[in-house]
């Protein structure tokens, strides 16, 4: 049976039983079953389910790997965390992400005034708060006030303009000073399509000159005590181990140096993000070369080396890898609307009294095509429908053939795949990159994969359920936005294969799994279709689940409204048009009238599908 890769990826969240995906926690509930009970209540459209225990799971994973490496070496700093805002700043994820962390050191990071709000909101207290990017003066005075509130806030300066607009700042707003961080610009940078953010050209960060800088202002200015932390981040997904392991030595020996200079409370190395999620569906493509064991020991066991070389104490250890931590909790849940080849079925076969020999010929292949000759009949009637479409384009034969021949060819290829699908023949696997089937899913990758739209990260992707079944169409997604961008070619390199349904009357479901980091922030609204209807699956001491937090996506007025339409006038409008329409009868104005209200109040996504039934 087809896994789907789910050992690679799943990281045993997920399981498949009954040929179901489960979620493999407490009583293990089918997430199909989860999906159908949502829908039965009337919530159409893609749906984005949240799993909180996932959320701790991680959590609790990257402090104990950190704790073991720190007893193990017998380190003397402690292991901080704080969960970057940027990945995912959804209150139904920050809020269980708070409140299940709340037996931790673990606290939250922000990159704006917004997200430095949530987090002075938040953060629970006694954990930590920092705060990288830019900043104004308005955002440091926050950072005063977050300080005065009692939080153990970290003010990480990305540039000497900073500096000087926190001394500014302490000098008009006195004590509590929140703590001051250094942004160090290493040479060393991570690998992959998210390494921008190390290496000597970054935008971040001090160089040594700055840094000597830096040290001389705050020296100057009395603040050098406030000076707790160097930071620095080499890029997310880090696929390769040993650019942090460069990295780790560039910032322990610059940690010792300032020291020696006389920053004598610089206490704590933050190493920023970049622990790889593992994405992969496919076996020998693996999104990174290491253990959290191993990144852990490494981090841990470069700084002890340092310190101890160096003779300075061993710095507490932050980390910032919001990735790893939000990846796994959330997914997307896309209903398949149509499958294209669908159409080309028996019943649309028109043949005439006298067909053209050469759809005469099809026929007949499609007729007797057999196991033996499978390979061959199909190799014939592609070669066939070469000729009859060159025929059409010369004017020798007209639309209904040319119908005909698409239809015979899909029908052949159909029974093919059926009669050999047990086999792994190598030419059924090169035909199905030409003969791929198009599966229309109700979501747009826009808003819901970014980063496969930008980027072309992909994300593991399989049906709900049918998993004891052979899927035998090699498939490409599509979704709904007018934009050819927004599909999933069939990649020869990562071949999906989806089963052939009839969505006319059976429901196929597509689960894109590890979508909780980054997606649904830089998710963009194109043709205006938003974040999807979502909810929490939240589990019980005894292992019963329920699901919470059922938020549906906005409606189409409120879309309209954020982009500043008057959502008002836009209602008389409509209603001017109807009542003055001459092609609308008096008796069915009123109905229509009801039936745009209603619409205007549902979420943007599809809900028919060609017999009527709602989707
Ligand atoms: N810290 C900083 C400064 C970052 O720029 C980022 C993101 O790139 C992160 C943390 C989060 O890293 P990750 O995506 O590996 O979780």
């Amino acid at each position: 049976m087809v896994d789907y890769g789910i050992n690679f990826w799943s990281d045993n969240d997920f399981i498949i039983e009954d040929g179901q995906v489960k979620i493999n926690y407490k009583t293990k509930p089918a997430i199909i079953d989860i999906v159908k009970k949502v829908r039965e209540e009337g919530y159409r459209g893609p749906l984005l389910l949240r799993f909180p225990h996932l959320i701790k799971k991680q959590v609790d994973k990257i402090f104990t790997h950190f704790e073991t490496s720190i007893k193990q070496y017998h380190y003397k700093g402690q292991f901080k965390a704080v969960f970057p805002l940027k990945v995912n700043q959804f209150p139904n994820f920050v809020l269980p992400l708070v409140e299940l962390s709340q037996n931790r050191c673990y606290g939250l990071e922000a990159g704006s005034k917004a997200e430095l709000i949530i987090a002075m909101a938040y953060t629970n207290k006694g954990s930590p708060i920092t705060v990288n990017g830019f900043k104004d003066k308005e955002m440091i005075s926050l950072g005063f006030i977050a300080a005065n509130m009692g939080h153990e806030i970290t003010l990480t300066i990305e540039g000497l303009n900073e500096l000087e607009t926190i001394i500014e700042v302490a000098e008009e707003m006195g004590k509590p000073c929140p703590n001051i961080g250094l942004r160090i610009r290493l040479h060393s940078s991570g690998i992959g399509i998210w390494a921008k953010s190390g290496g000597i050209n970054s935008k971040f960060g001090l160089t040594s000159t700055e840094l000597l800088e830096g040290i001389r202002l705050l020296e100057k200015h009395k603040l050098i005590e406030k000076f707790t932390m160097i930071h620095f981040h080499i890029g997310s997904q880090i696929s390769d181990i040993s650019p942090l392991k460069k990295a780790m030595r560039e910032a322990g020996n610059i940690y010792a140096e300032l020291r020696k200079m006389g920053a004598k409370n610089l206490k704590s190395v933050n190493i920023g993000g970049g622990l790889a999620v593992e994405y992969t569906q496919h076996e020998g493509s693996p999104n990174r070369n290491y253990t959290l064991d191993e990144f852990a020991g490494d981090v841990v066991f470069s700084l002890k080396e340092i310190a101890k070389n160096k003779k300075e104490p061993e710095p507490d250890i932050y980390i910032e890898s919001g990735r790893y931590i939000a990846a796994s909790h959330a997914l997307l849940v896309a209903p398949v609307l149509e499958l294209f080849s669908q159409e080309y079925d028996e019943k649309a076969l028109h043949l005439k009294d006298k067909n053209p020999q050469l759809i005469e010929e099809l026929n007949e292949l499609y007729n007797t095509v057999n196991e033996k000759y499978a390979i061959e009949y199909l190799h014939d009637s592609l070669d066939h429908m070469e000729s009859l479409l060159t025929l059409f384009d010369l004017g020798y034969i007209d639309l209904q053939d040319r119908s005909n021949t698409e239809i015979l060819v899909h029908l052949i290829i159909k029974k093919v795949i059926k009669i050999l699908k047990h086999k792994n023949h190598s030419d059924i696997i090169r035909i199905q990159e030409q003969v791929q089937e198009r599966y229309l899913l109700n979501c747009s990758f826009f808003q819901s994969l970014p980063d496969y739209w930008g980027l072309e990260q992909s994300f593991p992707v399989m049906p709900l359920d049918r998993l004891n079944k052979r899927p035998t169409r090699s498939a490409s997604l599509w979704d709904i936005t007018c934009d050819s961008d927004g599909e999933i070619g069939f990649d020869l390199n990562k071949p999906l294969f989806l089963h052939d349904v009839d969505v006319t009357t059976e429901e196929y479901f597509l689960g894109f799994f590890l979508v909780g980091a980054y997606q649904e922030v830089l998710g963009m609204r194109h043709n205006l279709f938003t974040h999807p209807t979502e909810l929490s699956v939240e589990f019980e001491e005894d292992g019963t689940h329920s699901v919470t937090n059922l938020l549906e996506a906005q409606t189409i007025l409120d879309v309209l409204d954020d982009l500043d339409y008057d959502t008002k006038e836009i209602e008389r409008r409509l209603k001017q048009r109807i009542e003055d329409s001459e092609l609308i009868d008096d008796e069915t104005r009123k109905e229509v009238l009801g039936q745009l209200y209603v619409m205007l109040s549902e979420n943007g996504y599809l809900r028919t599908i060609t017999n009527g039934e709602r989707k």
